[in-house]
């Protein structure tokens, strides 16, 4: 690991503002965590990689101006991480493109901090946690959050996240600036998707009173144990009794009469089952760990995978097919690549002008899919959505 990553590896609080969706909901699940050792994975590593990216652009624009030779020799350092792709060039400018939107329109220059430790422990007990960009330009704080993942999209509104570190940054920066409203923006360049909210600085303030007693409750481990969404990323998912008691619950339902189910009762199992493949993975993931380890987990045990083949080294094995008069266009395929895959090797602009304003491009609609009551997109009419299920 270089030195670059070390810096960013972020101490974080018992109850950090990433989790805070967590625990907020399900109090006691931070004491239970600390049973467990904290893991890292590739898709973090690499998140961590272009925040570095991202903070070094930020850093050179707004707070800490360098020349190119400084910048290009600290991106180079970058460069060389075995987890570097070329693509977080791409998605480090709209994170900060975006932010010079925000700040170009100011008549006075704007106040930005990047990486700033921000504390919020007047709310949650020992809280602190680092916010990527922060901007306080007239009568607005802005916090600003980059996030590399690209599994779903992370909404701004009402994020629990970015409200602790907004309650921090205003105890830090009330008394030197007249912040009346609050704006929260999530950046997830790789969905493209920025998600923004803004909120008067009273509702934040009532928030934040009204969580104390909830992060008092997590922080002494008290509280009622409730599975949910958020399970996902607790370290005791699979262990976990509660959630494994939830799912067993969809057993009850099979004491209902009569034979078939009401459509009533299929929305409740549906709810209730919602998170039962990950549960039954996350259970997997560590009954094959205790196997690995020698300790026997009832009725189950480790066994060898399906193995793969690969060339020793495939220049010398494809001379050697050719030398024995086999064709090259047995041995290649030319695939032409996605219009996803396209987007994401040309330049916004250049893909834009040359695909989709030249009529290249066409756009379907999705295949209608199941979500919840609460899901945020519209529900499609039932004609409609009728013939597309046709
Ligand atoms: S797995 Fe879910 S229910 Fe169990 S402690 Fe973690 S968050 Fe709470």
């Amino acid at each position: 690991m270089t030195k670059e990553i070390a810096h960013s590896e972020r101490a974080h609080a018992l109850l950090s503002a990433s989790a805070s969706s967590r625990w907020l909901a399900c109090t006691p699940s931070v004491r239970l965590e600390e049973q467990f050792e904290e893991t890292t994975c590739t898709y973090a590593e690499e998140g961590t990689l272009a925040h570095e990216i991202g903070e070094l652009k930020l850093r050179k624009h707004f707070t800490e101006p360098m020349g190119q030779s400084t910048f290009t020799r600290r991106l180079n350092k970058f460069k060389k991480h075995e987890l570097y792709q070329d693509e977080m060039l791409k998605h480090t400018d709209t994170y900060l493109e975006y932010l010079q939107s925000i700040t170009l329109g100011m008549p006075v220059a704007p106040y930005v901090a990047v990486e700033k430790k921000i504390k919020y422990d007047a709310y949650a007990p020992e809280g602190f946690g680092t916010v990527d960009c922060l901007i306080i330009g007239g009568d607005t704080l802005y916090v600003n959050d980059f996030k590399y993942g690209k599994g779903v999209p992370v909404q701004a509104e009402d994020n629990p996240q970015l409200k602790l570190y907004a309650l921090g940054a205003y105890l830090e920066y009330s008394f030197l600036y007249p912040i009346k409203n609050v704006s929260l923006a999530i950046i997830q360049p790789r969905l493209d998707s920025i998600s923004e909210w803004t909120c008067p600085i009273e509702y934040l303030l009532e928030w934040g009173e009204s969580i104390k007693p909830i992060a008092q409750k997590a922080f002494n481990g008290e509280g009622e144990f409730i599975p949910g969404e958020h399970c996902k990323f607790c370290r005791a998912k699979a262990q976990c009794r509660a959630r494994a008691e939830e799912f067993s619950a969809l057993a009850d339902f099979t004491n209902l009469k009569p034979p078939l189910l009401s459509n009533e009762e299929v929305g409740q199992m549906l709810v209730k089952g919602q998170h039962i493949k990950s549960w039954v993975e996350a259970l997997k993931e560590y009954a094959l760990g205790e196997c690995l380890k020698g300790n026997e987990i009832a009725g189950w045990k480790a066994v060898e995978g399906r193995g793969s083949r690969d060339y020793v080294n495939i220049d010398v094995a494809f001379k050697h097919l050719k030398e024995n008069g086999i064709d090259d266009a047995l041995l290649y395929e030319r695939t032409p690549l996605t219009v996803a895959k396209l987007e994401k090797v040309l330049k916004k602009e250049e893909y834009r002008s040359l695909l989709e304003e030249a009529g290249h491009i066409v756009k379907s609609a999705g295949k209608p899919a199941l979500a919840l009551a609460s899901d945020k997109r519209q529900a499609i009419s039932p004609p409609d959505a009728a013939s597309d299920f046709q």
